[in-house]
Parts: structure tokens; C-alpha cells; sequence
């Protein structure tokens, strides 16, 4: 095939847990994401990217197959069997078209479906105070960029950083970079309530250091962790130059889901509805079709990324997305793409709800472990950090928002012959006990345990496999 219809390669960067707020190209005042934002210089940036639905394994389903929760049937991160084999994920329809492809550091999970090579690296403690994560995935996937780039294939790779998960330890000096203070101070209570927080206490005993009394610190850990990736993001993008693929590839920065850090008790952690969960950032750069430093107000959705992907690489399929291509938004020919949408979230709480440009419902499914009311109302205009909750002041628009999102399931009920699957979620908390009754059971069952135990929620083939090839 002459290299000049060659179809492009496709990078996909793949960050956990990165809150696009703490970005500085999203407009955070701290300088963490320095080459990110000349990335972003040469690329396109959405502004008004979300995770509807909350949390790594929904969320990643719905990147990878341009599909919503009703055509992935995912929502859990514990989510039980494969992915339905009613719809094909990116890595499949672009085998199909000649592509090699490979993901780094995402094996073992449903969504990760389809690619010819699997290869992982250390991204949860060893015991260690520092933990080099994004050092540590550049180790094996700047290697399989160069195999790759010198076998003639296009090819697909989707790098899952975890740098900006926790636990948040990244080495020096990336570590002070954001914090100056004594995070021993005794004065200081603000992490009290964090280590009150019985379900998550062993696995923050686990990797923040003994003692630390001030949020300030971990927060600044999640600052220099991100700023950490970033600097060795900039290998991964040195990399592409020096292998003169560069203008070839498309490259790709997308989030799964936020990040809670110290708000609505959610500690450190990626559950709820909240905003600081939904929003992700998106920046695409393929310099032949996207304009360079644009910034796209419209908003967008996990569901428009693999339609997006496919349309700049020029692979066309007979795939029936849920989502749309965003070139749409940079041509002009939309502004925006749904403004009002379904919410979902069943990591360690079971709640949907239905999001507006000005409104936040949230319907809890049954009672969380945080104790919060059974719905929540949120005015994002005039409380766009959701504290003030106005369900008692506004049930007229509860009722309305309420009659929207029920709806819209019944629409996609019907049009896809399912049951909505936040309904049919059997143990997704993995206890075994069904459908927690009250908030006391949640909060006295649900247990992180240590980082190990956390790995593990998010691969648990992952083991398994590794067992099978000794
Ligand atoms: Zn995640």
C-alpha cells in the first residue's frame, strides 16, 4: 500500500481520574499541565466533554464503542461477564480495516474487548513512597510505538494513564512542586473527617503518609501527580516525532471520568453525580482535518469519541453509534450535541439522574453509604459546586426533570428491547447481599481494603490470567 493512503494511526490517551479543572489548559491558576497545553496549542479542545455515566468500566465502554449505557448494557465497575457482543468496540472495527492495535495498561476489564496485544505496568503501590506510573507505562509502550510504527500497519494504541488515580504519589519534585506547608501540622482537623470515613480508612492508611493532617497536601499530591504524567506525556509525543509519524497520527486526550477530591464527601475518590465527576477533558489533534488551538464550547458526550476517531482516520463502518462525530462541532455545521442527558453512577453508590445546562437532578436507587437524601437538587447556575441542595424549594421542577429522564429509559428501553441496566445490576457491589435497605448497611458493609484490593475491583481477570500462563 503507497504511504500515502496509508490511513492513520490512532493514539488514544487514556487518562483515570483526571479532573480537566486541575488542567491548565482547562484553566486551572497552577501551572500542571505545561506541555499538555502546547499539545493543546496544535489540537482542538472541548470544553464541554462528559462521563455520563460514572465509572471506569461504563465509562471506557462507552469511549470505546460510540455507545450509551442502554448499547453497552454497562454501568457497574464491577461489572459482571463480558462486554455484549451486540456491539463492536473500536479496536474491532478498525482490525477490520487493516489496524494493529494494542492498549496499554487496561487488561482483564470487559470494555477493554478486542485488541491484538495486551501489555500492563505497575500502576497501584508496591510499598514504595513514590510511585512512577506514567514513567513506568512509557517503558513498555515507547517500545510498541516503535514496533509498530516500523511494521507498515496503521495502527491503534489506547495508553491508560493512572497517574492522577490514587493512590496520588508522585516522585520528586513533583511532589512539593504544589505544597510548601506542614501537612503534619496538629492544628490542622481538615483530614479528619477523611479517616472518619470508615469504608475507605485502610486503603488511605495504605498509601497517604502517617500523620498527614492537611487536605491541602493530598490535593497537591493529585496536582503534582498529573504534572508528573504530563512531563512524560511529552516522551510519548517525542516519541512520535522522532519516529516521523507524527503528522500521521491522530492523537487524542481523553479522561474517563473526574475526580471527587475533597468535596461532597465523596474523599478522594470517583463516585457521584457531581460535576467534578462528569466533566472530562477532550483534546484531539490530527493537524490534516482539526484545526490548530481551537477551543469547542458545545457539548459532548463519551459516545461521540470512537464515530469521531473513525471519521478522521476515514474508516467508515455500518455501526449504528448512539453517538455522533464531533467533527460536526468543529465544522459548524452543530453548536452542540445533547445539553441535557442521562446520569448514571454505580461504583459505591446505585444513583441516576438527569442533567440540564442549568439543573442537576440525582435519584438514588437505593440508600448510599454517605447518608445523602434519596434526591438531590442542584442549581448549576447559581451553585455550580452543588452544595446547596433545593429539592424541597423546587419540587415542580423535580417532577419535570424527573419526567424527562423517565422518558428518555423508556425510549431507549424500547428502542433497544432492555431493561434499563441500572435496574438489572445483580450484586453490583459484589457483597452478595442484593439491594441495600439502608444507609447503615451500606456504610457498615461496603470496605475498600488496600490497594491490592483496589487493583483487583477494577481487573479481577486480571489475576487469573497471570495465574494461567505460570
Ligand atoms: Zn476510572
Amino acid at each position: 500500500m503507497a504511504a500515502s493512503r496509508k490511513k492513520p494511526n490512532i493514539l488514544l490517551i487514556a487518562v483515570d481520574s483526571l479532573l480537566s479543572t486541575h488542567m491548565s489548559c482547562y484553566g486551572y491558576p497552577k501551572l500542571t499541565s505545561p506541555h499538555l497545553d502546547e499539545f493543546a496549542k496544535s489540537a482542538t479542545l472541548f470544553e464541554n466533554t462528559f462521563c455520563p455515566h460514572v465509572p471506569t468500566t461504563s465509562a471506557y465502554a462507552s469511549m470505546l464503542t460510540g455507545r450509551d449505557c442502554f448499547g453497552t448494557e454497562v454501568v457497574a465497575l464491577r461489572h459482571k461477564g463480558p462486554l455484549t457482543d451486540k456491539v463492536r468496540t473500536l479496536a474491532e472495527i478498525l482490525r477490520d480495516n487493516g489496524y494493529a492495535s494494542t492498549c496499554v495498561g487496561f487488561t482483564g476489564n470487559s470494555s477493554s474487548r478486542g485488541f491484538d496485544n495486551y501489555l500492563d505496568y505497575e500502576a497501584w503501590e508496591t510499598g514504595a513512597a513514590y510511585l512512577p506510573k506514567a514513567q513506568s507505562l512509557n517503558n513498555v509502550a515507547l517500545p510498541e510505538l516503535e514496533r509498530l510504527s516500523k511494521s507498515g500497519q496503521p495502527w491503534f494504541v489506547m495508553l491508560r494513564h493512572m497517574d492522577p488515580h490514587s493512590p496520588y504519589l508522585p516522585p520528586e519534585p513533583f511532589n512539593r512542586i504544589f505544597y510548601q506547608g506542614d501537612e503534619f501540622d496538629p492544628a490542622n482537623k481538615s483530614m479528619d473527617p477523611v479517616y472518619a470515613f470508615k469504608p475507605f480508612r485502610d486503603y488511605f492508611m495504605h498509601w497517604i503518609p502517617p500523620g498527614v493532617t492537611d487536605k491541602d497536601y493530598v490535593i497537591a499530591q493529585y496536582d503534582g501527580a498529573i504534572a508528573y504524567m504530563d512531563a512524560c506525556i511529552q516522551g510519548i509525543f517525542e516519541k512520535l516525532e522522532t519516529l516521523g509519524v507524527a503528522d500521521d497520527t491522530i492523537v487524542a486526550l481523553n479522561g474517563d471520568h473526574g475526580e471527587t477530591l475533597y468535596d461532597h464527601e465523596c474523599w478522594f475518590d470517583h463516585h457521584g453525580t457531581y460535576d467534578v465527576t462528569l466533566r472530562v477533558p477532550l483534546i484531539i489533534r490530527y493537524a490534516k482535518k482539526l484545526p490548530a488551538g481551537r477551543r469547542i464550547a458545545g457539548y459532548n458526550q463519551h459516545k461521540d469519541l470512537a464515530p469521531t476517531l473513525l471519521e478522521l482516520a476515514g474508516v467508515k463502518t455500518k455501526d449504528k453509534f448512539d453517538g455522533t462525530s464531533l467533527i460536526k462541532l468543529v465544522n459548524g455545521k452543530a453548536t452542540s450535541f445533547e445539553s441535557e442527558f442521562y446520569i448514571t453512577e454505580c461504583t459505591w453508590m446505585r444513583k441516576h439522574g438527569w442533567r440540564t445546562p442549568q439543573w442537576k437532578l440525582i435519584v438514588a436507587l437505593e440508600p448510599d453509604f454517605h447518608f445523602k437524601p434519596p434526591v438531590e437538587l442542584y442549581d448549576l447556575v447559581k451553585d455550580p459546586d452543588e452544595n446547596v441542595n433545593l429539592v424541597h424549594r423546587h419540587p415542580d421542577i423535580v417532577a419535570a426533570l424527573t419526567a424527562r429522564m423517565e422518558a428518555f429509559i423508556a425510549k431507549r428501553e424500547k428502542a433497544l428491547g432492555i431493561t434499563n441496566p441500572m435496574l438489572t445490576q445483580d450484586d453490583w457491589h459484589g457483597y452478595g447481599c442484593g439491594p441495600f435497605t439502608s444507609s447503615r448497611q451500606a456504610y457498615d458493609t461496603l470496605h475498600i481494603g488496600d490497594a491490592a484490593a483496589a487493583r483487583k475491583l477494577q481487573a479481577r481477570s486480571r489475576a487469573k490470567k497471570k495465574k494461567k500462563k505460570k
